[in-house]
């Protein structure tokens, strides 16, 4: 018999629960275990760079494998096509494995193809998702689902953690086939990417781990606000593609936190609200197109396609706003202070539906996992849980001298602004004088003039959320 672990959101090697749960279920020497990857229609052939990220992770974990003696086979098309072609070339898989993806997509893409195993009688088998804490672990003592942050993190943190799973390497080769890869199609794709990404795959993960936890871990909470600053782990892409599994970054921070580091502490809380979101999102209905807050569901939010795509573009006028902007558009990632900051100017600013930009970093974030982005967007738009309450608007260019002083980020991303002095960087509209002859800078010509008078703009957001209209 053959057991098929399918790979989704979790390529990697190590810690990982359906290779253990395949090793088990094969524990007869005949038995055999064999690799797939299902390369989905939806996102085939789309040109985008959280998809390219993504392939190129699953392209570096074949590696891997291929490394091991191991072959994963790919197949293509509609989830029906591409798995009974599969079940027929195949026909000694009776078992399939998988880690729990707990997005809509996936969870009804699994459904369709649990029908297909029934109908085939092989066995279908989902093992824990790639979180701490999954979203059934922690209930209030009525047994309702926790809406608030704090007191579900407080039961969090009282939780043991599963120890890490050790995968038999030597084993898991040896019953492993070696079949054809197929990887061709997928190959040819990438072979036209636009995208240049640093670090994929799960060695550079761990290495990028450890480099942090032993460097700047220690100084997390009081470095993690600036973005000119490495003060963050970074290792959101490889949480979301599972190069690593949440568990081995809560297990390489945890030594620190019984140390009594208050960066430790911060992390391993920061870690609570990715399950914190997923909870919420698997517990509440469609909040990916409707606020949590039902107080909030019909605000007269703006439809102004140009407002948004400058916001998209970074030509809003506001330095910050526009190097975070352009930081996302250039690298797929944001510094978590400015996705608050961008979420904060859309929807307060410009008064644009919160939903615009979760598009957008849906379409952009190589690290985009739907319950955090939607959780993140709602909280900065204040309609969702915890939301920042909708009477507290971030002042953009205070948040810029605040968390970029001497902006040196703003002058990473916005290299129109790499002749202005400190001081008007954050305002460069204000130049004037001798810094204007010496910078040779003109507002409006060489970069825009704020596209929006920000005290204006927030008592029309409040005023929005108090019932009026922000047009
Ligand atoms: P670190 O500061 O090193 O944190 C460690 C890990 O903790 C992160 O990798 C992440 O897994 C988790 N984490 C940290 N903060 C949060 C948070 N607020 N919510 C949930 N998990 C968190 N995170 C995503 O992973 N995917 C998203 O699509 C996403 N969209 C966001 C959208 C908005 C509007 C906002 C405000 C936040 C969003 N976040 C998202 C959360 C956060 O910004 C990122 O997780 C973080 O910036 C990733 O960088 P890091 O790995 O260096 O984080």
């Amino acid at each position: 018999a053959t057991t098929a672990i399918w790979i989704r959101n979790d390529l990697r090697l190590q810690d990982h629960p359906a290779i253990e749960r395949a090793l088990l279920i094969s524990g007869k020497p005949d038995d055999r275990i064999l690799f797939v990857f299902h390369v989905h229609e939806r996102y085939f052939k789309k040109d985008n760079p959280r998809v390219d990220y993504f392939y190129k992770t699953v392209r570096s974990f074949s590696d891997d494998l291929a490394a091991k003696g191991i072959g994963i086979r790919f197949i293509y098309g509609s989830a029906e096509d591409a798995w009974h072609d599969f079940f027929d070339q195949f026909p000694d898989v009776t078992a399939v494995v998988a880690t729990m993806d707990p997005t809509d997509f996936a969870l009804e893409r699994d459904a369709l193809v649990k029908e297909l195993t029934v109908a085939r009688d092989v066995h279908f088998e989902l093992t824990e998702s790639n979180h701490i804490h999954h979203q059934h672990a922690i209930y209030k003592d009525d047994n309702t689902p926790y809406k608030v942050y704090t007191p579900y993190m407080k039961q969090w943190m009282k939780r043991s953690v599963r120890p890490l799973i050790a995968i038999d390497h030597a084993k898991l080769s040896e019953k492993s086939l070696n079949v054809a890869m197929n990887r061709d199609t997928l190959d040819q794709q990438l072979a036209h990417s636009r995208w240049d990404w640093k670090a994929i795959g799960e060695k550079n993960a761990h290495k990028r781990m450890t480099q942090f936890m032993e460097e700047r871990l220690h100084a997390y909470d009081e470095q993690r606000d600036y973005p000119a600053i490495a003060g963050t782990s970074r290792l959101s892409p490889y949480l979301k593609t599972g190069t690593l599994s949440a568990v081995q970054v809560y297990h390489a921070a945890y030594a620190a936190l019984e140390n009594g580091s208050k960066g430790a502490e911060t992390y391993i809380k920061e870690l609570a609200w990715r399950d914190f979101y997923n909870m919420i999102h698997s517990h509440y209905d469609d909040l990916k197109h409707q606020e949590f807050q039902e107080k909030f569901r019909h605000l007269d939010w703006r439809n102004d396609p140009e407002l948004l795509e400058r916001w998209k573009q970074g030509q809003t006028g506001f330095p910050l706003i526009d190097a975070a902007m352009r930081q996302l558009n250039q690298t797929g990632w944001m510094h978590n202070r400015l996705r608050m900051a961008v979420a904060s100017f859309l929807t307060k600013d410009y008064h644009l539906d919160w939903r615009e930009g979760e598009q957008y970093f849906a379409e952009r974030l190589i690290d985009y996992d739907e319950a955090s982005n939607v959780g993140g967007w709602q909280w900065a738009s204040s309609v969702g849980t915890d939301a920042s309450p909708y009477f507290r608007v971030f002042n953009p260019v205070r948040q810029s001298k605040r968390f970029d002083p001497k902006g040196s980020f703003i002058k990473k991303y916005v290299p129109e602004l790499s002749n202005v002095p400190e001081k008007y960087i954050h305002e460069p509209a204000k130049i004037s004088g001798k810094a204007k002859e010496e910078s040779g800078f003109e507002i409006g010509v060489d970069y825009p003039n704020p596209s929006v008078d920000h005290s204006e703009a927030r008592l029309k957001a409040i005023a929005m959320f108090e019932g009026g209209s922000s047009s």
